[in-house]
């Protein structure tokens, strides 16, 4: 994977980074966000780690999580360099009002937006983690341990822990070197999957209890109300989708966890050939070939039937 060059440049000459990633973070966009960080501040440089919603439970284990903040302070942006991570519009990390002195790009998603003045975009890349491994390497910095950690958690997460199709030899090979520079395989898959609270084991028990199959499709749900009656939180929901995926004969899961404004956060997996990315942006939203996600704003049952009139006309295609 080569960094394009004016990316390098960019990050040795300028002094300032205002590292961005999306809403509803998840181990990759917090997990490459800190290693930039850390990468960065090692050249001597001075980083800003952005995201408009809290770090996920699940991620307090990775080094330096705290940096994290979603207060943007008022001397900021005209000075500040953007650095977009995991995703490719300043609307998915929720900064459209902010102007800065120029911006870049760094994703692997699908579905591409046209901004950044310098864009590096990669969909075939398991995780946003690994760009951020060769690009720490192409800086002539060796990764620490603490960097090790939150890039394992990116491709980790990602790749379902090794086992999406996006899992390749060479993701193996780079978490094989993550391995040897400190990252802890057990340590972090139990902090990943297996530090659930009570409240979210009742959640999930509660959505699980939702599902509908029709024609391979698995739909779950979670309400307002559901989260009252567990104590739960929405970052709880955090990979529900994945679940209804497991049986044998469901080519695409999909889950909806009810926000505010009678709007619903719609989560898609897929197995297989069936790409919801382009589902998602029938939407408006987007991802990957195999997990995608978008919002949509109406009551739920005609939610569900315009996804699955959704999946008709892609599989069609
Ligand atoms: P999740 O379903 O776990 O929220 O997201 C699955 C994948 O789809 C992630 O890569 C995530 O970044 C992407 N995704 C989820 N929701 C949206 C959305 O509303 N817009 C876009 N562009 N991508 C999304
Ligand atoms: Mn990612």
């Amino acid at each position: 994977m080569k960094v394009p060059p004016k990316l390098l440049s960019l990050l040795k000459e300028e002094e300032k980074f205002f590292i961005a990633t999306h809403i509803s973070p998840e181990a990759d966009a917090i997990g490459s966000s800190l290693a930039l960080s850390m990468a960065l501040e090692s050249l001597g440089k001075v980083t800003l780690l952005y995201d408009k919603d809290p770090v996920p439970r699940v991620c307090h284990f990775l080094p330096y999580f705290e940096k994290f903040t979603n207060i943007i302070p008022s001397f900021i942006p005209s000075d500040f360099v953007l650095i977009l991570l995991d995703c490719n519009t300043p609307t998915r990390a929720g900064i459209d009002d902010l102007t800065f002195k120029c911006s870049a790009v760094i994703d692997h998603h699908e579905t591409e937006e046209d901004f950044g003045d310098i864009k590096w975009v990669i969909p075939e890349a398991a995780a946003t983690g690994m760009m951020i491994f060769y690009l720490i390497k192409e800086l002539g910095l060796n990764i620490t341990r603490e960097m090790a950690m939150s890039l394992y958690a990116a491709i980790a997460i990602d790749t379902g822990t090794f086992r999406y199709a996006n899992t390749t030899a060479e993701a193996l090979r780079v978490a094989a070197q993550l391995v040897d520079a400190g990252a802890n395989p057990a340590y972090t898959s139990n902090n990943l999957y297996e530090t659930w609270s009570r409240e979210r084991f009742t959640l999930l028990i509660s959505a699980l209890s939702t599902l509908e199959v029709k024609d391979g499709v698995a739909i779950t749900s979670v309400t307002r109300e559901m989260y009252e009656k567990s104590g739960a939180v929405p970052e709880d929901t955090e990979n529900f989708s994945a679940f209804s995926r497991i049986m044998k004969d469901i080519k695409v899961s999909a889950f909806f966890r009810e926000m505010g404004d009678s709007s619903w956060k719609v989560s898609l997996r897929s197995k297989g050939d069936i790409n919801v990315a382009l589902v998602a942006s029938l939407f408006n939203g987007g991802g990957h070939r195999n997990a995608a996600g978008y919002i949509v704003r109406s009551d739920l049952e005609p939610a569900k039937k315009s996804l699955l009139e959704a999946l008709d006309t892609i599989q069609r295609r």
